[in-house]
């Protein structure tokens, strides 16, 4: 622990059960059990970190999680139902069915030698498994708004650090020096980003300055982490803002390098303005508590970069089916430098960006293929998504969501009517062969140059 962080403790303030609104009915009756198993045990048992925080602002916490000074030994040996986890952070999970609490012991960041603690590069932490005291614990959290403690002994919050006060005034504010602990773990510039997006607090001048002098740093965190980081950044309900202040903190580039740099270059706006379309259906998807899935979310997120890159090799002349798949690839691979995206979503989400120029055709047998296809419904939304800002591929969206609605009967006797039209204009036997030139001549953001590339 840096000497700044430990300077930035205080005479401990306890607020008493009627100076806060935080009531036991807020608080989930396994977290309670917990609590007041540790306390007969002998031990102390504090709520701490994102639950107290939400509780104060009349929030729901998503999880509760405790803090204690039993080992997690000793935690296992009061609870049936708990396993220890972790190698980084050693930690007590006492499950009880789908919910689990997660039971920590106080920990400090200094070494004192006695305990297990290693740093590599400059400064970053990567093993801190230092058993210590509730005032060490409060000063190793990342902001004075995540070490609040509420005690089940006489419900009181108590604070080391100052947070009660900056929860009232909706800040975030790093405890000790703001560059030394993004240093330590750049993953916290991530996290100031997202919880003040989500939390509406502001980021201190203190702890919102360095961010975009050390963005770099973030290419030194674990990939996996980076994953889990963008899931709660834009799958939680709040993707469009978190979006929106990664950019404006000049956090974008260091995760998503590529489409930070088609942004950059795409002077109509139509890249940036499908992205935030993307993100803001997300949130209110979320909202309406229907299902949301990284593969889309990442199609949207890497759209730009998918876009430049296959403008890139369309203009080398690459045919342009296999300029489709070698831009798809490249964009993936290159982002997995940062951000370990797991195959399970890279797969669909490749397959999103495939199936687009598919929607351009109208012959019979691509139609009803495409509409048996098991991507189809996550590609159609996607086709959706462009057209709000693509204006050009309307007829496209029209033409698919109408091909849903009807049977396949009447859908098969209206192309057939239409043979005359655009569907004759796609030549049938290959599904897989490339539209015709003509087809391409005529839509030139169609067919398979999808929307909005650099202009
Ligand atoms: P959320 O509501 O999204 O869960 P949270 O603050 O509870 O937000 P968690 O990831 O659940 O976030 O972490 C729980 C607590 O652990 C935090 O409140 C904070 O005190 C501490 N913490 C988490 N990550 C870090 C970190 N990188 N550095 C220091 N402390 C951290
Ligand atoms: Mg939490």
């Amino acid at each position: 622990m840096t000497e700044n962080s430990t300077a930035f403790l205080r005479t401990p303030r306890i607020v008493p059960r009627d100076g806060h609104g935080i009531s036991r009915k807020d608080i989930s009756p396994n977290a309670l059990r917990v609590l007041y198993r540790l306390r007969e045990g002998g031990f102390a048992a504090f709520l701490v970190g994102g639950a107290v925080r939400d509780l104060l602002i009349c929030g729901h916490p998503k999880d509760f999680d405790v803090a204690t000074d039993a080992t997690p030994e000793q935690v296992k040996s009061l609870f049936r139902n708990c396993r220890l986890i972790g190698r980084r952070f050693r930690l007590a999970h006492v499950i009880y069915g789908r919910e689990i609490i997660e039971v920590a012991t106080f920990r400090a960041n200094e070494d004192d030698g006695s305990g297990d603690r290693e740093t590599v590069g400059e400064g970053r932490l990567s093993r801190d498994n230092v058993y210590g005291t509730v005032e060490d614990d409060a000063v190793r959290r990342d902001f004075t708004a995540n070490a609040l403690y509420y005690a089940i002994e006489d419900f009181s919050v108590r604070d080391y650090v100052g947070g009660f006060e900056d929860v009232q005034a909706r800040v975030l504010k790093l405890i000790g020096d703001p560059e030394s602990r993004y240093r330590e773990d750049p993953v916290r510039m991530l996290r100031a980003v997202r919880l003040a997006s989500k939390l509406d607090f502001s980021i201190d001048p203190a702890a919102a300055e360095p961010l975009p002098r050390l963005s770099e740093l973030l290419s030194g965190a674990a990939p996996a982490r980076l994953f889990d980081e963008c899931l709660k950044m834009f799958m939680a309900g709040h993707a469009e803002k978190s979006f929106l202040a990664l950019e404006r903190h000049g956090l974008l580039a260091a995760l998503f390098p590529e489409t930070a740099k088609a942004l950059a270059t795409n002077r109509s706006g139509a890249l940036r303005a499908t992205l935030l379309q993307a993100l803001r259906s997300t949130d209110g998807r979320v909202a309406e508590d229907k299902p949301v899935t990284p593969a889309f979310l990442f199609a949207a997120l890497l759209w730009p970069a998918y876009c430049r890159e296959l403008a890139v090799l369309q203009k080398a002349g690459v045919d342009p089916l296999a300029a489709q798949q070698r831009a798809a690839d490249r964009v993936t691979l290159h982002q997995a430098e940062r951000i370990a995206l797991p195959r399970r979503f890279s797969q669909p989400m490749q397959e999103i960006w495939l199936l687009q120029p598919r929607f351009s055709q109208r012959q019979r047998k691509r139609v009803f293929r495409l509409l048996a296809h098991p991507r189809f419904r996550a590609a159609f939304d996607f086709l959706e998504l462009r057209g709000s800002s693509s204006p050009e591929i309307a007829e496209d969206v029209a033409f698919w969501r109408e091909a849903q609605l009807q049977s396949p009967e009447h859908l098969a006797e209206s192309l057939d009517g239409s043979r005359a039209g655009a569907s004759e204009s796609h030549h049938d036997p290959d599904i897989s062969s490339p539209p015709r030139k003509r087809r391409r001549r005529r839509r030139p953001s169609g067919g398979s140059q999808p929307t909005g590339t650099p202009d």
